[in-house]
């Protein structure tokens, strides 16, 4: 395919640094974190400033380029790679990686959107303050990336998704012009939050340059517990209990099944299980705060006791060092790549009211195993968001093409049942290219017409990562 005319402008803009087309700089931006996407581009541009990227945008829409927007692309549903065709542009803001101002007494900090995560954990912790987005991929994904899959992890229960954590954005709009919001107001009621519109808008509505986040006191005291629960139903009366005994400082409540232990324990080096007896289903709990909050061990072992009392729990282990503790959550990490060498899995991000997960992972349970015997539900993750990873392997034996071919009854069924408890498809991985169809069925009519609209009217010509997120009109009523 001849260059496109636009492709010149674009590398003049950029300068050498700033352009990559050679096909071993491509490989790794063309593929999804989880290798189920392989796409093509024009192009890889990476722009050093807010004004270079408006400049390419601004070009790319006189042009009708299609871009796709990429940060740290460890996104989980494709969002960020390109399609096959080869059309399109992609815009990764690694360059923008500044952190550009920080007011501990303001407890804000200002960032360019191409800043790694952990980078602005560390920066928050180096000014005594804390940011408290957190998730496995944080040495990795970028704010950007972040804020535009609104991305939840392990601390939503306390401290919000990254919605909650952002005061101000500034972003290149889909005809190039910069829209500034990049405000620290805590209090601006001046019409639509318009910033809200590109958080969770999967790069179809924007390209999200710098943000202005929250941040919060450093928790001074941490207290980590890995419970053995009595039953699945426990959870829910341990999670209630332990918000109100210690006013609210449970900052991670993590479900963990004896499957999940016992995979990481075979598969992952330096995990081992925590407790002699692993019962079917586990809790990693964690307290922090500052000040006076009951946060400490002691308030922890006091609050177990009661558990172990009332019957929720039949034992625990508490972190008694920052080693124990980075144990534990080595454990809970693991869970992940644990999964991998039993074979094929199919993966669902999904969410539920917090006291229907129990009702939830037993009706799925019961349902995938009549769909398919032998198969073994691996459900883990944030419950104390109500939010589930319930990812399934593969029956022992079974070729896993095999159970691949069985991915899209599956899905279909664990849906079924969360619609039906009132839940959601997406609860923190967004729908980027996986999920498109899935909406399609799932999603309230109204809401997709509402989302159309807004994007056919900040981005008539569907250049903003088209085919993301958005079903196409055709699809809604079919699927039903
Ligand atoms: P990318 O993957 O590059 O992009 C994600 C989406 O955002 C794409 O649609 C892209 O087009 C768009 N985008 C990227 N940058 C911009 C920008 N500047 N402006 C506009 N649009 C943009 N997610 C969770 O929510 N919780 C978890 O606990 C969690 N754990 C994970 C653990 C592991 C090991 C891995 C690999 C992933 C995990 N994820 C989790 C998923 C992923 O890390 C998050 O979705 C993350 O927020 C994506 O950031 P990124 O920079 O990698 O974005």
């Amino acid at each position: 395919m001849p260059p496109h005319p636009a492709i010149e402008q674009i590398k003049q803009i950029l300068g050498s640094k700033g352009w990559a087309d050679e096909d071993g700089m491509l490989a790794p931006h063309l593929v999804d974190s989880r290798g189920s996407y392989q796409g093509r581009c024009l192009g890889l541009a990476l722009p050093a400033t807010t004004e270079e990227v408006s400049r390419i945008v601004t070009l790319c829409a006189h042009h009708r380029i299609p871009i796709v927007p990429q940060g740290g692309n460890t996104g989980r549903v494709g969002g960020a790679t390109p399609d096959e065709t080869g059309t399109a542009l992609l815009i990764n803001l690694s360059r923008m990686n500044n952190i550009l101002e920080i007011d501990p007494e303001g407890h804000a900090i200002t960032v360019e959107a191409g800043c790694i995560l952990q980078n602005i954990q560390q920066a928050a912790a180096d000014a005594d303050r804390f940011f408290p987005l957190s998730l496995g991929a944080e040495g990795s994904c970028q704010i950007g990336g972040n804020l535009a899959s609104n991305a939840g992890g392990i601390n939503v229960l306390r401290y919000g998704n990254t919605r909650d954590l952002v005061l101000g954005l500034e972003a290149v709009m889909p005809d190039g012009r910069v829209m500034n919001a990049l405000t620290a107001l805590r209090k601006d009621n001046t019409g639509y939050d318009l910033k809200h519109l590109l958080i969770g808008s999967e790069g179809t509505l924007g390209i999200i340059t710098k943000a202005v986040l929250r941040l919060f006191p450093r928790p001074t005291s941490q207290a980590t517990a890995f419970c053995a629960l009595d039953s699945l139903d426990s959870a829910v009366d341990l999670l209630g209990r332990a918000r109100a005994d210690s006013g609210d400082a449970v900052s991670s409540f993590e479900l963990i099944p004896a499957r999940a232990v016992e995979f990481a324990s075979r598969h992952v080096p330096n995990t081992r299980p925590p407790l002699d007896d692993i019962p079917d289903w586990c809790v990693l709990l964690e307290f922090s705060g500052s000040g006076a909050a009951p946060s400490t061990n002691k308030d922890l072992e006091s609050f177990l006791e009661g558990a172990f009392e009332a019957g929720l729990i039949t034992d625990a282990m508490i972190a008694q060092n920052e080693g124990q503790r980075s144990d534990l959550w080595r454990l809970r990490e693991a869970i992940v790549a644990a999964q991998k060498p039993e074979g094929a899995s199919i993966k669902h991000d999904i969410s539920v009211p917090v006291q229907a997960v129990p009702a939830f992972i037993r009706q799925a349970n019961e349902a995938v195993t009549e769909a398919c015997p032998g198969i073994r539900p691996y459900p883990f993750g944030h419950v104390g968001d109500g939010n589930i990873h319930y990812n399934l392997s593969q029956p022992e034996g079974m070729a896993p093409a095999a159970f691949k071919a069985r991915e899209e009854d599956l899905h279909r069924i664990v849906y079924d049942i969360t619609q039906s408890l009132g839940g959601s498809i997406s609860a923190e991985h967004g729908i980027g290219r996986k999920k498109r169809d899935d909406l399609a069925r799932y999603g309230d009519p109204v809401s997709l017409d509402l989302m159309r609209a807004i994007k056919k009217a900040l981005d008539p010509d569907n250049i903003m990562n088209p085919g993301i997120l958005l079903p196409t009109e055709t699809n809604d009523n079919d699927k039903k």
